[in-house]
């Protein structure tokens, strides 16, 4: 039984202020958490201080972004073990957004998640296929070739990442991959985790991420291979971000 996975991203949005109003909210909407799922919230770096001294409840935190050297001359970087140290839990590494417009590879994706993992950080590891990339019948080499791309090196180590299944054409849009074709999606993603890791596949958490909504959670999360969320917009509003955390 895989422990479902919930996360918000909370990528550019709230001022510290903000973010310490959030997840107070967030606390006092979920106490206590299922023992069946973990929920993180995944703010901006300099918001992570802040909400880590929040008084803690049943919710973790993770960072969106990691560098994969522990120190260095590296402006405006931010290293592993600094995110342990701010107490973070789990880093979000290669999340569309940072392929698209920061030009990140499958293999400096993989660098990071080596170096997350390094420092016991739980990498959430971002794939998923443009609407033309669907559209031309290549999701499913797009993806499989992220998946293994992106564990390049890790095959010893994929009982401890997490793949964040998000096709980009569904991130922000409103349009959600009918359950029916995520799950399609996420047991091919096994099956090519199987192929690199063999029987460690059964236990590796595969979100879907791209428009979950309090009204579309339930559906998604009954589906067999669909081990949690990866949650933008959604994630910005402590009631609709604690009504998908307590999907049914
Ligand atoms: C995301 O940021 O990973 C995401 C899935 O965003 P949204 O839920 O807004 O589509």
């Amino acid at each position: 039984m895989r422990t479902k996975l919930i996360a918000g991203n909370w990528k550019m949005h709230k001022t510290i202020g903000e973010a310490v109003a959030l997840i107070d909210a967030l606390h006092a909407a979920l106490p206590t958490i299922p023992a069946d799922r973990q929920v993180i919230v995944c703010p901006t770096f300099t918001a992570l201080a802040a909400v880590a001294a929040r008084p803690h409840g049943a919710i973790g935190i993770g960072a969106q972004n990691v560098y994969p050297e522990s120190h260095g001359a590296y402006t405006g970087e931010i290293a592993p073990g600094m995110l342990t140290d701010i107490g973070c839990s789990h880093v979000i590494i290669g999340h569309s957004e940072r392929r698209a417009i920061f030009g990140e590879t499958d293999a400096f994706i993989a660098q990071k998640a080596a170096a997350a993992l390094a420092a016991g950080l739980t990498p959430i590891i971002c794939v998923g296929e443009t609407k033309q990339e669907r559209e031309s019948g290549r999701a499913e080499a797009v993806v499989l070739g992220q998946v293994a791309g992106s564990l390049a090196g890790l095959s010893d180590r994929l009982a401890d990442v997490v793949i964040a299944y998000e096709p980009v054409w569904a991130i922000g849009t409103g349009l959600t991959a009918t359950a029916a074709d995520a799950q399609t999606m996420h047991a091919a993603i096994r099956g090519e985790l199987r192929r690199i890791g063999g029987a460690a596949a059964d236990v590796v958490r595969i979100q879907y991420g791209g428009s979950v909504k309090p009204d579309n959670v339930d559906e998604l999360m009954a589906q067999p291979d669909i081990d949690g969320a990866l949650v933008g917009g959604a994630a910005l509003v402590a009631e609709s971000f604690a009504r998908i955390a307590n999907y049914k």
